[in-house]
């Protein structure tokens, strides 16, 4: 299924409902900047941010949030929230705590979704019990796990109770993730799209320009509908006003079959992050 809306969600495997496009805000410092930059997508209709501990950021977004809550009179369960786990935090105590610190931070008193922001081995799978028990205590609305490979999810899933609701990896058209796709969504994993934009380095690419330009968009615009049309959950990030209205602008025009193929055929398995498989963080 396709989003027809900006608020559009998708069904998680547990029930729950999370909308097919939001905000990030990685590099966003604490400030000014970063409030508005959430307040505003917020009133001009995004129902979604994508935060983490690690970004040192959580202070200002929850008070973006709570902003653009109050301007456009909807309620705190109208936003859905998402924040992660730090790798120097993943154990069992160490996780639960690491949670109540992002929430204290972000002034909330749950989350809608909790994620395990990087695989560090060994240490992965006393994270997850905790993310579990927060579950289960109804902590958090949902759970889930960043930068899985196959293999990762494989591994968590032999002793895991719960299944990972969301895998949020880097996902563009120069790394279309095909193998692991197929894999979440035979396990009923929602596949979450960082970097959509390949942090902005795909934007003057010919086939995309002129594929934007067939639809009256911009290459941007045409990147995160692709996003959306492969069934993907997508978080671009921007904190000007101009273009957090023009990522969201994506739901009057469709891609064709070819077009979405032609797109794909961008693949070269080329990252802007670091490999799940080789990092030193
Ligand atoms: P994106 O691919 O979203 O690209 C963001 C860059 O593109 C910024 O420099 C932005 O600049 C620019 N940009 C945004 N919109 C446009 C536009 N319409 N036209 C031209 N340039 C544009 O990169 P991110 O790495 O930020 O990824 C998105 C989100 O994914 C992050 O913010 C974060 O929430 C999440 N993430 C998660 C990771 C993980 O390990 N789980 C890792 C990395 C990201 P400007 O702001 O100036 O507009």
């Amino acid at each position: 299924m396709t989003a027809n809306n900006l608020q559009d969600r998708t069904t998680l495997h547990n029930g729950m409902d999370m909308p097919w496009f939001g905000l990030g805000v990685f590099k966003v410092e604490e400030g000014p900047e970063l409030v508005q930059a959430v307040k505003t997508a917020i009133t001009h209709g995004y129902r979604s941010i994508d935060t983490a501990a690690i970004y040192g950021n959580e202070e200002g977004v929850g008070r973006g949030i709570r902003e653009g809550i109050e301007e456009t009179g909807i309620s705190r369960e109208d936003v859905f929230v998402t924040s992660k786990v730090w790798n120097d935090d993943l154990g069992y105590d160490s996780t639960i705590d690491a949670y109540e610190a992002s929430l204290k931070k972000l002034g909330l008193d749950a989350l809608d979704l909790y994620l395990i922001h990087w695989p560090v081995e060994g240490r992965y799978k006393e994270a997850w019990r905790a993310l579990e028990t927060l579950y289960k205590t109804g902590r958090v609305k949902a759970i889930g796990v960043s930068n899985f490979h196959i293999h990762h999810l494989e591994d968590l899933m032999k002793d895991a109770e719960i299944k990972p609701m969301i895998n949020q990896v880097e996902y563009h058209p120069r790394l279309t993730q095909k193998e692991l796709h197929l894999f979440c969504r035979s396990h009923g994993i929602q596949l979450e799209a960082w970097s959509p934009l390949m942090q902005g380095q795909l934007l003057d690419h010919p086939l995309l320009k002129e594929i934007a330009k067939k639809h009256g968009k911009t290459a941007a615009q045409v990147i995160l509908r692709w996003d959306l049309q492969n069934g993907v959950i997508t978080i671009p990030k921007s904190t000007k006003a101009q273009r957090i209205a023009e990522n969201a602008d994506i739901f009057g025009f469709e891609l064709t079959a070819e077009e979405m193929i032609q797109i794909a055929g961008l693949n070269e398995n080329t990252r802007v992050g670091p490999d799940p498989d080789n990092f030193d963080f």
